[in-house]
């Protein structure tokens, strides 16, 4: 339902935070966020409000890069378990994601058949996994595999503890728009997330992903990389 990221100076969990509830009115029924540290991977998630999930976040939960989701549960029930982001086994990757995979059904099982444990109902964990699984050596590279493999409807964001300097985001069918700030970046499904950060932004098409870094971003079509050269420009808010 709701996508915000943020990569840049700041503790990224406040501002992801903060940016969904700017989204809240759009309805949902769970809320969760991963930030990429030092450490890698963690993630925080439930059912219910933002504020409970602001409420019970981990004392550590350091990191300048997040990502963050409120759901409105398509497949499997509104549980802590079924919350964005959604990871992979190794915990290195983690997705958030809006829109319904259509082919999750089938790609379950052959995820299922090759060893890998599910750890939800939702069509999107499969994006996990299959980013994790791709053997491309760029983060944009698996984000293309992974996106070649489903049929959906996706806007999308992810992060990968070996690539921790970047966002990737995608789209097709359901909004992103990515802001620019200084020496910091914003993603989000729906400008009012991030507009009291910046009216710099640029709206991602159809077909389109961008490398999101805290220094600048980068357009190109998911099916082949190629660059879109896209870039922000200032929106004008009433
Ligand atoms: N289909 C996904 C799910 O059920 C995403 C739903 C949404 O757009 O919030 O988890």
């Amino acid at each position: 339902c709701g996508i915000v990221g943020y990569i840049g100076r700041q503790e990224a969990a406040p501002v992801v935070l903060e940016g969904l509830t700017r989204l809240e009115h759009r309805g949902y029924d769970s809320a969760g966020v991963a930030v990429l540290g030092g450490r890698g991977i963690r993630v925080a998630k439930r059912a219910g409000r933002v504020r409970d999930l602001t409420g019970s976040l981990p004392k550590r939960f350091a990191g300048t890069t997040g990502i963050g989701h409120t759901r409105w549960a398509t497949h499997g029930p509104a549980t802590d378990v079924n919350a964005h982001p959604h990871v992979d086994e190794s915990g290195r990757v983690a997705v958030v994601h809006n829109g319904i995979i259509d082919n999750s059904a089938a790609l379950r099982a052959d995820l299922t058949g090759a060893g890998v444990e599910l750890a939800s109902d939702t069509d999107t964990e499969v994006l996990a996994h299959l980013v994790a699984r791709s053997d491309a050596d760029t983060l944009e590279g698996k984000v293309r595999d992974a996106l070649g493999a489903v049929v959906g409807t996706y806007g999308l964001a992810v992060v990968h503890a070996d690539f921790p300097d970047r966002i990737v985001v995608a789209r097709n069918g359901s909004p992103l728009v990515v802001g620019v700030g200084d020496r910091e970046m914003y993603v989000a499904s729906d400008l009012a997330a991030i507009v009291r950060h910046t009216t710099t932004v640029a709206m991602l098409d159809d077909g389109e992903m961008a490398t999101v870094t805290a220094a600048g971003f980068i357009t190109m079509r998911h099916s082949d990389l190629a660059t879109t050269g896209k870039t922000a420009s200032q929106v004008d808010i009433d």
